[in-house]
């Protein structure tokens, strides 16, 4: 039956009413058409019987008196009457031919004086015996032999005609099943066009009108329910994304805001910074005068000594911090002015020959490499896709870093990798170095703006990995560090190879 189940809904129902059906008719009608043939045979010997003892009823009078004469005129008369009777022989009750008759002339020998009655149809013949009485007397017997030639034809044509009616039933059935096969499949049907136009063309406040309180009933229930869930969550999930948008819209104006602001501020404390530092030596050479004219003025030891005590401990050494301070800050808003200059480093993204790129960043560091005794050992890179500046800038800034926090027990080697993965369209390339490296608590906040590791020691401000951060973000990238202390650092930046679908490039997330 597995064949079945490719069949539409449809057919299906038709073949299994059919299936149902059919055998039923079929044995019916196999049945009236043996038991149709088998009493057509049992009419037939009955007539011949019938027409015997009609024949014989008419025979006795002249066997009982011995009238041959008479015998023969009343078979004679069979000619015209019973035309399908081919042969009569009346016996005595002796069992002597005492008379016959022939349709057509017969040349064979009569048959023997029969012992009792029968009917039977032999080859397309049917030949009957009957006893002839006369008031209770035997006086002998009638045998006639009855043509029964049309029986097959008849047959036949029986046959045929219950085959036709069999055909015609089952013709009706069909008609039958395809009618009432809609009561079932109708329905479902109507569901499967609704289910197809939903996911042809999501419209989720469309309904299926329900005919009646069967399982079908129900299942339409349920398919409206379902639909009904799928709209009240769509248009939650519209909300949502909604309120998702305006969040992203109202974070990213902070961000402008916020960049906008380091930018200014960054920019606009310079000149008073450098008001700061232009009189800090305006009061240096004032203080050199001053200590010019003290030097050739005669004066009290003592009053010389005070003076000398206060220029020395008091104006120089807070001169000391003022030029420290403002250098640190100097370099803070350099800083922050770099970071701010990320968004303005440009919008062109293209594909990048990082080999080409490599060289460049590297003959920059030329001096440093060499002054620190590091060797550089640079693998054949694959391209990315991003924009050149920026990414000249992160990776600066990364070999930067590698240069300063190299370990001094040991000659410094910066390595840098790169290795497509194909299957995402992305590129991961490997900065690492055998510095002193990152302890492990410490490496989830190094991309922190202002965080490091050691503040006092050796030139910085904590910018570098911040700016390193927003780029890989600006290229919708990811970075990553492997390192422990002492054990040199390696950090992984992932970034796309290809244009990617969706144009996100240079936005900040
Ligand atoms: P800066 O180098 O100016 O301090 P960064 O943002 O570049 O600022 O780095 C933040 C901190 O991460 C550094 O202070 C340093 O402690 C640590 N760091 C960064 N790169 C390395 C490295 N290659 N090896 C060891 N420590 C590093």
């Amino acid at each position: 039956m597995s064949f079945i189940r490719n069949f539409s809904i449809r057919n299906k129902l038709i073949a299994l009413i059919l299936l149902a059906g059919l055998p039923s008719i079929i044995l019916g009608y196999s049945y009236i058409i043996i038991s149709d043939v088998v009493s057509m045979r049992k009419n037939m010997l009955r007539k011949s019987y019938l027409e015997a003892d009609l024949v014989g009823r008419y025979c006795i009078a002249p066997l009982a008196f011995g009238y041959e004469e008479n015998l023969k005129k009343v078979l004679d008369k069979l000619r015209e009457t019973l035309p399908h009777v081919e042969e009569v022989y009346v016996f005595n009750d002796n069992g002597r031919l005492f008379g016959s008759y022939s349709r057509d002339t017969i040349t064979r020998e009569p048959p023997p004086a029969p012992n009792g009655e029968f009917e039977k149809l032999e080859g397309d013949s049917i030949l009957v015996a009957k006893e002839l009485i006369l008031d209770k007397n035997h006086c002998g017997y009638i045998y006639t032999i009855s043509s029964a030639a049309e029986l097959p034809e008849l047959t036949t044509n029986r046959i045929i005609s219950l085959l036709l009616a069999m055909i015609g039933a089952i013709a009706l059935a069909y008609v039958l099943a395809l009618r009432f096969q809609r009561v079932i499949s109708e329905p479902i049907l109507t569901l499967a066009k609704v289910t197809e136009k939903i996911s042809d063309k999501p419209d989720y406040s469309v309904r299926v009108e329900k005919h009646g309180k069967d399982e079908i009933g129900t299942l339409y229930d349920g398919f409206n329910n379902m639909l009904q869930q799928i709209q009240l969550w769509e248009k939650k999930r519209d909300r949502a994304q909604a309120e998702q948008v305006r969040l992203i819209n109202k974070i990213e104006e902070k961000n402008k805001e916020l960049e906008q602001v380091i930018y200014v501020t960054s920019h606009d404390l310079r000149s008073p910074l450098v008001n700061i530092q232009g009189f800090e030596q305006e009061l240096n050479y004032a203080l050199n005068e001053l200590l010019n004219i003290l030097s050739n003025i005669e004066l009290p030891e003592e009053t010389r000594t005070e003076i000398t005590r206060i220029v020395n401990d008091d104006i120089l050494d807070s001169q000391k911090y003022i030029r420290s301070s403002s250098i640190k800050m100097e370099k803070l808003l350099s800083g922050l002015l770099k970071l701010s200059r990320v968004d303005r480093m440009g919008s062109t993204y293209d594909t990048i020959d990082m080999n080409r790129l490599m060289e460049e960043i590297i003959n920059g560091f030329e001096f440093r490499v060499k002054e620190a005794g590091v060797t550089t050992q640079i693998e054949k890179l694959p391209p990315c896709f991003g924009n050149e500046l920026q990414i000249n800038q992160l990776f600066s800034n990364l070999i930067s870093n590698a240069l300063k926090y190299c370990d001094p027990a040991r000659k410094g080697i910066i390595k840098i990798s790169g290795q497509v993965d194909s299957g995402k369209n992305r590129v991961v390339y490997c900065v690492s170095d055998n510095g002193i490296g990152i302890p492990i608590e410490h490496q989830k906040r190094i991309f922190d703006i202002f965080h490091r590791l050691n503040p006092e020691e050796g030139e910085g401000e904590g910018l570098g990995l911040s700016i390193v951060q927003k780029i890989v973000n600006r290229h919708n990238g990811h970075i990553w560090v492997k390192s422990g202390k002492g054990e040199g650092s390696r950090f992984f930046i992932e970034l796309p190879s290809l244009e990617e679908p969706g144009d996100f490039l240079g936005e900040d997330r």
